[in-house]
């Protein structure tokens, strides 16, 4: 079998397609235009990169985005200000803190000090709750973009096996706190899981978030499976020859052997252009969604879980 490839970033386009939709709607029936404010505490090259890609695509949609950017030695309590005024501020309905924040600061604080309606990257401790409890929240984005892709996907996944490689706040737990949601019977692997690979052999769906290159070679796939390969690594890429300053250029992979599992799985994600472009375009749909859950708007129709 050769896997059907499931086109991460032909979805986010779609995705985003539908978020501009919504907000010239709601720009012309309501007034109201959403606002994202992204908050960068120093200079981190990749998180700059992030912040900057957001930024441009807050406003590709029709979107208002307020960048703030902070001294590396900002103090906690300048921190913590700036998001109490965010927090007040009506023009702002989604606030994102780029992680990881310099060592000195305290990112649970920092993160929790958010207001969970406008936690648009759903890590506040309240989200976290309500997601687990099954209720109304804001959900993280990168989970969210595999859901989508997944329901895309499959329609229904009710009764579905579904194995979560990784258990971190940020993707594993969410991800399989979503799966749970929509009826899978779910299993989370983790570094001290036993038999991984017969773990991960009974699965009829295989999230990967671990961040170990080319991990889970495709003698692991189910037959058939579909595989969500959430995994950014960078590889030395000798093939591709070397860069001016004499060093071996690079390339990323995920954390599935995407040429092997595609022999065996149904359906895969690559890398790039698989998991990745759907974070942002979920980003777009946790702002509009949080936006028209402040103004007691009906919320936008397949863009939350
Ligand atoms: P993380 O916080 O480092 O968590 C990694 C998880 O993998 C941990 O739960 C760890 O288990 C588990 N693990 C490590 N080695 C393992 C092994 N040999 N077997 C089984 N499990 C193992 O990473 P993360 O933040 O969740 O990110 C995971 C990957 O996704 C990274 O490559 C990251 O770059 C990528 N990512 C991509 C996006 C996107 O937009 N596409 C967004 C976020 C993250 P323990 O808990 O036991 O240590």
């Amino acid at each position: 079998m050769v896997a059907q490839v499931i086109d991460g970033k032909a979805f986010a386009a779609k995705v985003r397609a539908q978020v501009a939709d919504q907000v010239a709607k709601l720009k012309e029936q309501s007034g109201i235009t959403p606002g994202l404010a992204v908050v960068l505490v120093g200079e981190d090259p990749a998180s700059q990169v992030y912040v900057r890609s957001k930024g441009k695509q807050t406003v590709e949609v029709g979107m208002s985005s307020y960048e703030h950017k902070l001294e590396v030695d900002t103090s906690q309590a300048d921190l913590l200000a700036l998001i109490d005024q965010l927090n007040a501020d009506p023009a702002v309905h989604g606030i994102l803190v780029q992680l990881p924040l310099p060592k000195h600061l305290n990112e649970d604080l920092v993160i929790n000090a958010i207001d969970p309606a406008k936690d648009v990257d759903g890590f506040h401790i309240s989200n976290v709750g309500l997601l687990g409890t099954g209720q109304k929240s804001m959900v993280p984005c990168t989970p969210l973009g595999c859901l989508m892709m997944l329901r895309d996907h499959h329609g229904s996944l009710s009764g579905m096996d579904a194995v979560v490689i990784g258990r971190s706040n940020i993707v594993g737990k969410p991800m399989a706190q979503l799966l749970l949601g929509d009826s899978c019977t779910v299993t989370i692997a983790h570094s001290r899981t036993k038999d991984l690979p017969d773990v991960v052999r009974r699965a009829d769906i295989v999230i990967a978030a671990v961040g170990r290159p080319e991990m889970v070679p495709g003698d692991w796939i189910k037959p058939g499976a579909t595989v969500i390969d959430v995994g950014i690594n960078r590889i030395d890429a000798p093939e591709k020859g070397t860069n001016e300053d004499g060093s071996v250029k690079t390339r990323l992979v995920g954390d599935v052997d995407y040429a092997s599992a595609a022999q065996t799985a149904g359906a895969i994600t690559p890398v790039p252009g698989g998991v990745g472009p759907m974070t942002i375009a979920c980003l777009l749909a946790n702002t509009l969604t949080a936006c028209c859950r402040a103004n007691k708007l009906p919320e936008p129709k397949g863009l939350t879980a």
